[in-house]
């Protein structure tokens, strides 16, 4: 069978691989250019992200809206998706309604396959890993991401590269990290240069 963009979408959008379906508004597929040498790549869908369909659309989707202006990088040469495409929500407190989580192995696993194939289509010739989540599939295990951030890797066996990021939403939460991310962001844009990246 062709395995294309219609077909993986067609078939994303009637998932039932984990109970992830059963709380979400919205299935998030990737958006953006999908003959772009760039994928970023973050967690999981948030609250906005369920609601509306589109991935980082809310507060850490400003704040990606800002990188990569300091990247120069234009929204639309870039294609943006997540490991898991469904938000992972726990009860909120009080009771009402859901908050949002970090996706448990199982959902990443059950997800993996969609990205997969993603990856499959997309053929992008440098992932920028945002947080821990999507770094870990990379690395085949949990990495820290102080030891991680601001260094690409080759993947093995792949025309491929990785550049690791802090997920936008951890200097939302902790402003130390801020200057970390700026010098990651310049030696990126430096890096985007030296490999022709997005131009
Ligand atoms: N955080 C992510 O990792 N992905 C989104 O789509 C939104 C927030």
């Amino acid at each position: 069978m062709e395995d294309n963009w219609q077909l993986w979408q067609s078939q994303l959008q009637s998932c039932l691989g984990c109970d992830l379906c059963r709380t979400r508004t919205n299935i998030v597929c990737g958006c953006g250019n999908r003959n772009a040498e760039i994928m970023l790549l973050g967690e999981a869908p948030g609250r906005q992200e369920d609601a509306t369909g589109q991935p980082f659309c809310g507060a850490a989707g400003a704040k990606l809206e800002a990188f990569l202006q300091q990247l120069q990088l234009d929204k639309n040469d870039i294609y943006i998706g997540n490991v898991v495409k469904c938000r992972p929500v726990r009860p909120a407190a009080g009771g009402r309604g859901y908050a949002n989580r970090r996706p448990s192995k199982q959902e990443i696993l059950a997800c993996g396959s969609w990205l997969k194939r993603e990856i499959a289509l997309l053929r992008p010739r440098l992932v920028i890993t945002l947080g821990a989540v999507p770094l870990s599939l990379f690395l085949g295990k949990n990495p820290v991401m102080a030891d991680w951030h601001g260094c690409p890797f080759q993947v093995d066996g792949a025309d491929m590269m990785v550049f690791p990021l802090y997920h936008p939403a951890a200097v939302i939460y902790d402003r130390k990290k801020e200057s970390d991310y700026i010098a990651d962001l310049q030696d990126l844009r430096q890096f985007l240069q030296k490999n022709h990246l997005g131009e």
